[in-house]
């Protein structure tokens, strides 16, 4: 059996000055026609209670500058506020769609290949988009010749660096569905990564961690400066490029971990972890690309956001390891979060209330004496729970 799937690619990207302009254009013609087209809408149902769905075309005679930039970046957004009022109608939790602000959020549009209009020129190492020409990229990963381009998005980072993010379909063989034999099950660790079942500890490398500490220190230095200065603005930048730093350093790490892992497990297990029971967890340091809450882009950010957006590292890993075992037929088991993985001796079964205190990193069971070392004993629990979920 056979399938597709979809991989994406990111490149580094090099506009000229005149390119780098004509994408910021684009960018802001996206997120003006967005708006446009939201407050067309909202406005044509107060009146008659109908929706409508207006279309950039709609605006290319009042807005001729429009016509200067992608018209697939254009009909994207389109695409993008159909998303957002389906989200809200399926699930009135996300709330109604709203005006993007050119402060807010992230600066990128996307385009899509359609009549030879992208092309990846493997050997000079540029990519020619709609309207901009051949645009210079590093390229770090040979593209075999099998992969088809389907779209790019062009972002422009808070840092001032330009990407291009470029998604790939492939022809693919269904893998056969693998019986697990070898099965792991892994702890989250606050201080790490995760400690598994087998003992390991994996830590994030040292120069991840110095990294981090230096992120945090120039946060706090931001936040003592004059809102709007010049140095603000400079330290903006300066947070933003060690921000983008550490999380291509994370990211590599848990790649690099990830692969390993596939490649000498069939099955694994995780903690399906809510927020609140990560930030409980000993020796817990906040992270520093929360700390302060400060945002790449210099922006404070809301409390809900900071927080939504911490467990990010794990969450990433372990969405990293699920999609890596599949390629390969193999499973990722998320326990459940009640599953008391920590209590339970591995070995008897016994139910030790005391380890609830978190300070507790080894404890003897007073009922069968094992000594337990508390990650790699709760790593246990969870790989044989995630079993006894997979029989
Ligand atoms: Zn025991």
């Amino acid at each position: 059996m056979s399938g597709k799937d979809h991989i994406a690619v990111r490149f580094r990207a090099y506009p000229t000055e005149e390119q780098a302009r004509q994408v910021n254009r684009t960018i802001g013609c996206v997120r003006f026609v967005y708006n446009l087209m939201l407050e067309t809408r909202i406005a044509h149902y107060q009146t008659t209670w109908e929706s409508c769905y207006p279309t950039p075309a709609l605006y290319k005679d009042t807005y001729p500058f429009l016509r200067e930039v992608d018209s697939f970046a254009l009909c994207n957004a389109q695409l993008a506020l159909e998303k957002a009022y389906k989200r809200f109608f399926e699930d009135r939790k996300t709330g109604f769609p709203k005006y993007k602000s050119k402060r807010r959020g992230r600066k990128t549009y996307t385009t899509n290949l359609s009549h030879g209009n992208i092309e990846l020129d493997d050997k000079a190492r540029r990519l020619k988009l709609p309207k901009l020409g051949w645009l210079a990229v590093r390229q770090h990963k040979r593209i075999p010749d099998d992969w088809k381009l389907k779209s790019v998005t062009v972002e422009h980072c808070p840092s001032g660096r330009y990407t291009a993010t470029i998604l790939f379909e492939y022809e693919t063989q269904i893998p056969e569905k693998v019986r697990p034999v070898k099965t792991v099950g892994l702890d989250y660790a606050s201080h790490g990564l995760y400690v598994s079942s087998d003992g390991e500890h994996a830590e994030y490398p040292g120069y991840y961690r110095k990294m981090q500490d230096k992120l945090a220190r120039e946060q706090r230095k931001l936040s003592h400066m004059v809102k709007g200065s010049a140095n603000w603005r400079k330290q903006c930048k300066r947070v933003a490029r060690l921000y983008e730093k550490t999380a291509n350093q994370r990211r590599d790490y848990q790649h690099k971990k990830a692969n390993r892992i596939v490649a000498s497990y069939d099955m694994v297990g995780v903690e399906a972890l809510s927020m609140k029971s990560m930030m409980k967890k000993p020796g817990t340091k906040p992270d520093p690309e929360r700390q302060g809450h400060y945002l790449p882009n210099g922006r404070k950010a809301r409390k809900g956001l900071a927080k939504s957006t911490s467990d990010n590292g794990y969450g990433m890993f372990c969405t990293m390891l699920e999609y890596k075992l599949a390629r390969q037929g193999k499973r990722l088991i998320r326990v459940d979060r009640w599953f008391p993985s920590s209590q339970l001796c591995h070995d008897c079964g016994y139910r030790n209330p005391q380890t609830k205190d978190l300070d507790v990193r080894e404890w003897t069971c007073p009922q069968c004496g094992v000594m337990h070392d508390r990650d790699v004993n709760a790593a246990r629990n969870i790989r044989d729970e995630a079993m006894r979920i997979i029989e």
